[in-house]
């Protein structure tokens, strides 16, 4: 079982990475928590979180944007719990724009949180998980790393890049124990999503509620939000024994988006 195993997950005071977290907790899972926010409720949470499960539960703030950051974040879990096992490369950042208006700072941050920072954490971790035979890496990629949409230019990139980077590590990772793995959710109502769709209101100049309707859900055939346990339930698989043989794979939890 998952019993006593080690996770870091990136991103994780906030949307699908604290309901992540939450559900390998729930599995009895340490798990080191990362991300930004109001410091009280970041330690509200973690207690909170701690208190409710047989789980330890901790918290680094990484800037995942920064290399040293996130070699601090790994050594942190290390020197907590002495293992690693789970890393979850979750955190990630949006902004909407056409591309001649995108400003150059935001792509580059959307490129380091959302890219590099996965080849950062993977590139700390893949040590300790080779020391120890086994391991698992799970990347939340998104719908977006498969296909795209106008005015997420750099957005869709990005995540291009993790499906194209997990796609690697698991090949170069298979003798190892190790498997590389992205899960590509569709759209989850995330206080991300919930941002999104006031930029979306302004780029596109419709009400707030159209977007939701036509240009959020119109793209999902269940016309629903994926909900945070049907992600749960592909990263526990993923991370179990269970998973095994799937590495270098884009699991795809989309409500039907990519197959249209
Ligand atoms: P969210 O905004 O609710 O959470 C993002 C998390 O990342 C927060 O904890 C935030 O503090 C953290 N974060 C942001 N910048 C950081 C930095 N520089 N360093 C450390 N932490 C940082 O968003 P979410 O919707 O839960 O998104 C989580 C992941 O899922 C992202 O990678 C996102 O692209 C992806 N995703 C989301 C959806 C969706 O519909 N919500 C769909 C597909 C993929």
């Amino acid at each position: 079982g998952l019993q006593g195993q080690v996770a870091v997950i990136t991103g994780s005071t906030s949307g699908i990475g604290q309901a992540l977290a939450t559900a390998l907790a729930e599995q009895g899972v340490n798990v080191v928590l990362n991300g930004f926010g109001d410091p009280a409720k970041i330690e509200a949470d973690r207690r909170a979180l701690q208190e409710r499960t047989n789980a330890a539960v901790r918290y680094h703030g990484a800037d995942m944007s920064k290399p040293q950051e996130i070699n601090d974040l790994i050594d942190y879990a290390v020197s907590e719990f002495g293992r690693l096992d789970i890393l979850v490369n979750n955190a990630g950042i949006q902004h909407v724009a056409p591309v001649e208006e995108f400003p150059p700072e935001k792509w580059d941050a959307l490129i380091a949180i959302i890219l590099s920072s996965t080849f950062h954490a993977s590139r700390a971790a893949i040590p300790i998980m080779k020391a120890q035979g086994r391991g698992r890496i799970v990347n939340i990629a998104s719908a977006h790393g498969l296909v795209a949409s106008p005015f997420k230019a750099p957005y869709v990139a990005a995540k291009h890049g993790v499906v194209g980077f997990t796609r690697a590590l698991g090949v170069e990772l298979a003798r190892t124990g190790i498997t590389a793995n992205a899960i590509c959710p569709g759209y989850v109502k995330t206080p991300l999503i919930e941002a999104q769709i006031v930029d979306q209101a302004k780029t596109r100049g419709i009400p707030e509620d159209r977007v939701m309707e036509d240009v959020i859900l119109a793209a999902q055939p269940t016309k629903k939000f994926v909900e945070y346990e049907h992600l749960a339930g592909m990263l526990l698989y993923l991370v179990s024994d269970l998973g095994a043989s799937a590495t270098g794979s884009a699991m795809v939890v989309d409500g039907g988006w990519t197959a249209t």
